[in-house]
């Protein structure tokens, strides 16, 4: 509303870049449904708002790592399946949260024996149907029931789904190294997972909506794309295989901050925490208010620029907790309070989440989630 203050640090959040890449997932995922993933709220870009975009473009499902993030997709009006994934160890909360979970009509990702007996125990008390996706470590060794247990585990189930309205709707897994398209293991788990839908088959249950595809694997090996692929970075536009280009995705965000001040200093000053810097000539410095706490990587210091307009300007010295500093050098475009300076963005001018990842030697992921802090967001 007019006479609110604009905010310090925007990020804008292009939606219809993120309804293009669920379209071009879509396609490569061939006949697969497409499951957009949303955990961290987003990847740093905001969750509600993605998952209905990617619904609009014809995503069939939501996922998330915990239940309190599919509780939040409800409150905010969310509708469509919701798969959550990652539960507490504890059974007096694991209990809790899957009939919070449950009455909120989101499925249950089922890792463990625990797991399994707990969904069970509430579908027992329970008239509506609970959906279960089981949850198998064919490789990676993070959650999922490791193979010793998939037996034990699949017989709970589906003893489950003799005695309630619980159905385990699917099998799924994750791939370790699906960002190298062609590494063996890749085909290892998606046979070990194949075995899994057998004895799964063979022990009683039905599941008919098995997914084994991350964004990588979607993109680039739709022979593993099973009945559906999950997701994530590539619907925010950002390639999960950086060697092979951007694969036609369109980054959705963007991130500017409005300068808070300039000053001039002289030859010889030095700039920010440490005098990491200083000005060889008499000049004028920008103040840009972001920071690390914010999501700036401090690791960044010295080594990135922004566009203020056309032109790009080196951000200079260290990186503090809420601001750091441009040089202007001699400002010949006037720049001042109020301007934007662009942090992240689409022009050949602008610095890339990719880039930058590249340059600090992590992986988008990272530096889209560090996003938090001050920074608010809009959508267009
Ligand atoms: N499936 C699971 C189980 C995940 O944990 C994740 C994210 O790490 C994804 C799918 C989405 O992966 P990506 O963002 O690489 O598409």
């Amino acid at each position: 509303p007019a006479g609110e203050p604009e905010p310090a640090v925007l990020a804008t959040i292009d939606l219809a870049a993120i309804r293009h890449n669920v379209a071009l997932l879509r396609e490569r995922a061939g006949g697969a449904a497409v499951m957009v993933v949303v955990k961290a709220d987003g990847y740093g870009h905001g969750a509600a708002a993605c998952a209905a975009a990617a619904l609009q473009a014809g995503a069939r499902e939501i996922g998330v790592a915990t239940i309190d993030e599919a509780l939040a997709l409800r409150a905010a009006g969310i509708r469509a399946p919701i798969l959550a994934w990652l539960h507490a160890p504890e059974a007096q909360f694991l209990e809790e949260q899957f009939r919070d979970a449950l009455e909120a009509d989101i499925a249950l990702g089922v890792s463990s024996i625990a797991q399994a007996r707990a969904v069970r125990a509430i579908a027992a008390t329970r008239a509506r149907p609970v959906r279960v996706d089981l949850k198998l470590d064919t490789g990676l060794a993070r959650n999922g029931a490791p193979p010793a247990e998939w037996a034990p585990v699949m017989r709970e189930l589906a003893a489950a789904e003799r005695e309630s309205g619980l159905r385990v709707r699917g099998l799924f897994s994750h791939l370790a190294c699906a960002d190298e398209p062609w590494h063996p293991l890749n085909d290892v788990q998606a046979a070990r997972f194949r075995e899994g839908v057998v004895l799964a088959r063979r022990l009683g249950l039905t599941p008919s909506v098995n997914h084994l595809a991350n964004s990588a694997a979607a993109l680039t090996r739709p022979d593993l794309a099973f009945d559906m692929v999950r997701a994530g970075i590539a619907s925010y536009g950002l390639t999960p295989i950086p060697a092979l280009g951007g694969l036609g995705l369109r980054p959705a965000l963007a991130l500017g901050a409005r300068i808070a001040l300039t000053k001039r200093i002289g030859a010889g000053d030095g700039v920010s925490y440490g005098h990491a810097w200083a000005a060889e000539r008499a000049g004028t410095v920008a103040l840009v208010p972001m920071g690390y706490a914010d999501g700036l990587p401090r690791a960044l210091s010295g080594r990135f620029s922004v566009r203020i307009g056309g032109r790009r300007y080196p951000a200079v010295g260290r990186i503090c907790m809420d601001q750091f500093l441009v040089d202007l050098g001699d400002n010949p475009d006037g720049v001042r309070a109020g301007d934007i300076a662009a942090l992240i963005g689409s022009t050949p001018l602008d610095n890339t989440l990719q880039g930058w990842s590249d340059e600090l030697g992590t992986i988008t992921y990272e530096l889209a989630t560090l996003l938090r802090g001050r920074t608010a967001r809009a959508y267009t």
